[in-house]
């Protein structure tokens, strides 16, 4: 697909899909009522037994959430070139199997038929409820409630629908920070290699250059509130969403101004592992107080960091800006091979509940499109940084004893001057680990005594190549 020179027109829309907490969760003492030590059972969304309740995803099994801390959104972009039009939705959720993207677009064509391409992008928050089954109540049981999902797959309709309704001529403004908040995310695992630079589109209304949105795109596990946390929450994109709407404000005085719309945070390359670690510190750029403890005040110090940073580029002059440009999009069904054996038993148990194209074989999905001098590129999961940015090795230790794979870079292959990434896109396959630095057995690799991160939650060690490839393929297309 390729549009002629033209003038774009662009709409922006958030919905809530936050989840119903039942009131019935908490007994008269204020504790929560499932405990399975005393032999409670739960609810599968049938309304069996006494739990019919919300798993949070990420870190471990039967994490209960017990109340809303801040909302979960399907936060939507749709662009409109004339002959090509898409739609870019963002929601607060660990990941998005490519199934269930596929039933979502059925249901927005029917209310927007005259789009061409949907993509649908998670920002794998670690307090949202579990999409993908791995988190439920033990390793055996799906923690997914049907009925919630559906409220989700609702949610993601009306927020293009929304967004669609509410286009207009459109300005696009595309700049970037580079190295602005590398002290907000750590790298868990060698080598360090980093997603960290900020790159931002803003879209204005082309009559009075008001913000219509803007997507900010970086490399982070929104996870900075931890295990621990019980409570729903987009962690700190929420913060960092709302001040760059709205200002950073204190008491009555707005330290910085917001620039309107609806902000975006659309994840990069977090494999390998970009976390805020609980044993960082988070610096609060106005008061320089310091936060460590993993709860509320340590996210909205974050948020008030990733805003400044955020808002101080936004208005710095530097910025690129165009009203006519082209809009190219490709995107490739691709083939994935699944050697991880718990993954194999997870489908079995019915814990995955997602097709199979052949024998251990899933499909999945990678695109890339263009406007004007930006290129965004999508991918199915937790990307190794270095396979976007380079800087792959090959450790003694590792499994394969070969040379990288994936090479050249994904970044150099990426036309345009601004180049935007983002994981966890159409689908959710877990990490994307090179194989030259797979290592699964032992001896392992950077004189490690245990088994590295990573590989436990990865469908295997094609999935590098495999995912490498089929990007250069679509990039060599799109140019
Ligand atoms: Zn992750």
């Amino acid at each position: 697909m390729q549009s002629s020179q033209t003038n774009l027109q662009a709409g922006f829309a958030k919905v809530d899909i936050s989840p119903v907490i039942p009131d019935d969760w908490i007994d008269a003492n204020g504790d929560y009522r499932y405990n399975p030590d005393d032999g409670d059972t739960y609810t599968d969304g049938n309304g069996n037994g006494e739990f019919d309740g919300v798993w949070l995803a990420g870190f471990h099994n039967s994490r209960p959430a017990q109340g809303i801390l801040d909302p979960l959104w399907a936060r939507a972009m749709v662009l409109d070139a004339g002959d090509v039009k898409m739609a870019l939705v963002v929601i607060d959720m660990i990941g998005f199997g490519n199934d269930e993207v596929i039933a979502s677009r059925k249901l927005i064509l029917d209310t927007n038929p005259e789009l061409d391409y949907v993509i649908i992008s998670s920002t794998h928050v670690h307090s949202s409820p579990d999409l993908m089954g791995m988190w439920g109540p033990s390793e055996f049981e799906r923690g997914v409630d049907p009925a919630y999902l559906d409220q989700v797959q609702k949610g993601i309709q009306e927020a293009v629908r929304l967004a669609s309704a509410s286009k207009k001529a459109a300005i696009f403004r595309f700049t970037e920070n580079p190295t602005g908040l590398k002290s907000l995310v750590d790298d868990t695992r060698d080598p360090k290699v980093f997603d960290a630079g900020l790159k931002l589109m803003q879209v204005l209304d082309a009559e009075n250059l008001e913000t219509l949105g803007t997507i900010m795109n970086w490399g982070n596990h929104p996870e900075t509130l931890w295990a621990q946390n019980i409570e729903v929450s987009s962690d700190f994109a929420h913060h960092w969403r709302e001040m760059v709407e709205n200002g950073i404000v204190e008491k009555d005085s707005t330290l910085i101004k917001g620039v309107g719309g609806v902000a975006i945070f659309l994840n990069g390359a977090i494999g390998g592992l970009m976390t805020t670690h609980p044993s960082m510190e988070v610096i609060d750029p106005y008061s320089n107080e310091k936060f460590q403890q993993q709860n509320l005040d340590k996210i909205v110090a974050q948020g008030r960091a990733l805003a400044k940073v955020t808002l101080e580029t936004l208005q710095d002059s530097s910025f690129h800006e165009v009203s006519k440009a082209n809009l190219s999009i490709r995107a490739e069904t691709i083939e994935l091979k699944m050697d991880n054996k718990l993954f194999h038993l997870a489908a079995y148990l019915g814990i995955f509940d997602r097709g199979f194209t052949k024998w251990k074989h899933i499909r999945s999905e990678v695109s890339a499109w263009k406007l004007g001098p930006a290129t965004f590129v999508h991918v199915p999961g937790e990307l190794y940084p270095e396979i976007l940015h380079g800087g792959i090795e090959s450790p003694e230790g590792a499994d394969y004893g070969i040379g990288p794979q994936e090479i050249p870079t994904i970044q150099s292959q990426i036309p345009g001057q601004f180049k935007f990434f983002a994981g966890m896109s159409n689908d959710m396959v877990g990490y994307i680990v090179p194989k030259s630095q797979w290592d699964v057995d032992p001896p392992f690799t950077y004189a490690n005594e245990d088994r590295p991160y990573g590989e436990i939650n990865s469908l295997g060690p094609e999935t590098g190549p495999k995912i490498h490839s089929a990007v250069l393929k679509i990039l060599k297309e799109l140019k």
